[in-house]
């Protein structure tokens, strides 16, 4: 499954849309009933609006009703890792992802829990003690 999401993720770098950084970036996310949806980073002019590919295709997901996921694979020309926010968002669904960092000819540079990625991520447990649950 991680070669079929690794070659997703690289396909959906391709409609990336950055003219501002031409940093093309591709994220495949696995939902726990083994369909994948696909994200690409996508620029504006006013640059905060600008969102990226883990953020794409999670929200893809998330507004179509999944909200249960296993593993992302993002696929960027140096291999790089989410951003803070991307985990952040991600770490509200799925704290214990399994997240593949590869460039764009599949090579793999990292794979990491997302829990260790951001160690003590806001959200879930923290939120019931602070209801009192
Ligand atoms: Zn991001």
């Amino acid at each position: 499954m991680s070669e079929k999401l690794i070659q997703s993720a690289i396909r959906a770098s391709e409609n990336a849309y950055v003219p501002y950084s031409h940093y093309r970036v591709g994220a495949a996310l696995l939902t726990a009933d083994g369909v994948i949806y696909t994200g690409c980073n996508v620029e504006n002019a006013s640059y905060p609006a600008t969102i990226c590919a883990e953020r794409t295709a999670l929200v893809k997901a998330v507004s179509e009703g999944v909200k249960e996921f296993d593993m992302l694979v993002v696929a960027t020309p140096t291999g790089g890792s989410p951003c803070g926010v991307c985990r952040q968002a991600l770490y509200e669904f799925a704290p214990d992802l399994h997240i593949i960092m590869v460039d764009f000819t599949g090579k793999i540079y990292h794979e990491a829990k997302l829990r260790d990625l951001l160690p003590l991520g806001f959200g879930g447990s923290h939120l019931d003690e602070a209801k009192g649950k």
